[in-house]
């Protein structure tokens, strides 16, 4: 595979090139120490590294620049973040039945998120006192494997919503992850600020969508692709303003469309009454026809709207952020993954932002927080964090573990604020030594397999290769679920209107992984109230296959297909769209 690493190396030389050598004065090269790819670290790298540095007794312990490339960093973020597998356990305070992303074998104390949050225990009585005499990360290890963890992750007040991992402020939602502000939404990655949208990656401030992929503001949208502001249509990619339009692309502020031919009221609304798309074949067909009619449409080279100085795909509404993926709201970061609604001064993040400041190699970490550096999952007014592992509302914490509302705790002890600015620092220089002064946790801090993490998704590895390179890898199967009987997808009636209510006895058994799945009584009511076939896929197959409908995260070579210009694109060039660079794009739609 020497030639995705050639192409992720250009991809970072070019973007740090071809984006900002003019404002730039020096810069340095360097090899990953992991995957041995050279690298340029920046001279305004540097200068936020040295911002984000923290200061102790007037001292600032500058953090060095990294010594791996963007990439490995990512990867090794994203290796300890499970968001879509979950196991059933018991609390281990209350004892009931919960959900958890822990897999039952690993013998990790979950509490339930009441539990958690109580006074009925305390983090600090699993402190522990600093050995100088063996490395630090594996004492921080002791700490994730020792310390009760929160059942699932999801912030603010949630309503009957216990299916919800990443994910925050929700009401009446099952299996939303990366969510935030939701409410009757199912089966969503991504989604924010959203009522009653299904099966979707990427909504955000939606409302009855079904089945689309990175689709803003729009109402009633279904099987859709690449929209903002569009309404009452399907099929659509790649269209603005538009409503009641059919099996559409690239159109603007237009209504009565089908296959992109302006038609009378009349006679759009006889040739979608031919369609009936609560059969499932003829949803299909229609899926197949979209492909079709998105061959005659150019694409614009990148996903990006109303950005100031910025790299990256997929990226809305950001300023001076560079090497970047799936953002929004942002100011001043470089390589954020997925960093939305709000943040600025951010290196190094995978998800999520609201707020998010000054903070510096982190997963999850979040809700107007900052100083935040090293640490998986900070919540909820965080502060000064160093080395820290799920941390709620907490300040001037060092190498804690599960833990809510602390100041001045070190290894998950209470210390005074002047003994804490004594210790850290020591800390540090000794981790200056030991060689892990400015590394994140490494992968095999990681509780899960490589496989159940999100860095699989993309940095795929094969159970060999985890193995190879000493990290876990997770072959247990999940628990089938308890029902009367179960149907192969194909078996299903293909209308909705011939689906029984009995199916919600059932599993469907899904038609990619064989998985049996179930269909819930909100979902079937969605499917009939929206005249919409049950899928024959189970939730995970749908999520892979709409994130496979996404670009990757990764830059293409290839000449604009009008002017011959070369562009930079996330479009590879072996896929069938008709690429265009940006002014030829902007000429070819309005
Ligand atoms: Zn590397
Ligand atoms: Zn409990
Ligand atoms: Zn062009």
């Amino acid at each position: 595979m020497a030639s995705v690493k050639q192409d992720i190396d250009l991809y970072l030389f070019e973007c740090i090139d071809y984006f900002t050598f003019m404002t730039r004065m020096t810069c340095m090269q360097t090899f990953c120490a992991s995957c041995a790819l050279s690298f340029t670290v920046m001279d305004d790298d540097l200068a936020f590294y040295d911002q984000v540095s923290p200061i102790f007794g007037g001292k600032k312990y500058g953090i060095p620049p990294p010594t791996l490339c963007p990439d490995c960093r990512q990867q090794r973020r994203l290796s300890i973040v499970n968001e879509r597998n979950f196991y059933t356990t018991t609390c281990g305070l209350c004892k009931k039945r919960t959900m958890t992303e822990h897999p039952s074998e690993s013998g990790k104390t979950v509490y339930c998120r009441d539990c958690w949050f109580s006074d009925r225990w305390d983090s600090c009585s699993y402190g522990k006192d600093v050995d100088f005499t063996q490395p630090i990360f594996p004492q921080i290890l002791e700490l994730v494997r020792s310390v009760p963890a929160l059942n699932l992750l999801a912030e603010g007040t949630n309503v009957n919503s216990d299916y919800i991992h990443y994910a925050g402020y929700a009401k009446n939602c099952y299996l939303i992850m990366h969510a935030d502000f939701c409410e009757d939404c199912y089966y969503g990655y991504g989604f924010k600020k959203n009522t009653s949208c299904v099966d979707g990656f990427y909504n955000l401030s939606c409302q009855l969508c079904y089945d689309c992929v990175d689709v803003h503001s729009c109402y009633g949208l279904k099987g859709s692709q690449d929209c903002v502001n569009c309404s009452s249509s399907a099929f659509l990619r790649d269209c603005i303003g538009c409503k009641n339009c059919f099996l559409c692309a690239g159109l603007r502020n237009k209504e009565y469309c089908f296959e992109n031919e302006q038609l009378s009221k009349a006679d759009y609304e006889a040739r979608v009454a031919a369609i009936d798309l609560s059969s499932y074949r003829q949803y299909q067909g229609c899926k197949v026809k979209r492909a079709e009619v998105e061959k005659n449409h150019p694409f614009k080279q990148l996903h990006t709207h109303n950005l100031e100085n910025c790299s990256g795909d997929y990226l809305q509404n950001c300023k001076d952020t560079q090497c970047s993926f799936d953002c929004e709201d942002v100011e001043r970061g470089k390589f954020l993954y997925q960093v939305v609604t709000g943040a600025k001064n951010v290196y190094d993040i995978y998800q999520y932002g609201l707020n998010l400041r000054e903070s510096y190699e982190c997963s999850i970490a979040g809700t107007e927080s900052y100083g935040i550096r090293f640490t998986h999952n900070a919540h909820n007014s965080c502060a000064e964090l160093l080395y820290c592992w799920y941390i709620q509302t907490s300040k001037n914490c060092f190498g804690c573990v599960n833990m809510n509302r602390k100041q001045y705790c070190i290894f998950n002890k209470q210390y005074t604020k002047q003994q804490y600015e004594e210790l850290v620092p020591k800390i540090i220089d000794y981790m200056k030594k030991t060689g892990e002064w400015g590394e994140f946790f490494p992968t095999t801090f990681s509780p899960f397999g490589y496989n159940k993490s999100s860095a699989q998704m993309y940095y795929p590895l094969t159970k060999a290769e985890a193995l190879k390179r000493g990290w876990k890898w997770d072959d247990s199967k999940e628990e089938p679920p308890v029902v009367s009987k179960i149907i192969a997808a194909s078996m299903l009636p293909d209308a909705i209107t011939d689906i029984p209510d009995d199916i919600l006895n059932w599993a469907v058994e899904c038609e990619v992984t064989n998985k049996p799945y179930k269909i819930t009584p909100q979902e079937l009511r969605f499917y009939r109230e929206q005249n919409l076939p049950v899928p024959r896929r189970c939730p995970d197959q749908r999520h892979l296959d709409r994130f496979a409908q996404r670009n990757p995260r990764k830059f293409f070579d290839r000449p604009c297909a009008k002017c011959k210009k070369a562009i930079r694109t996330t479009y590879s060039p072996e896929e069938p769209e008709t690429v265009y660079c940006e002014e030829c794009y902007l000429t070819s739609v309005y």
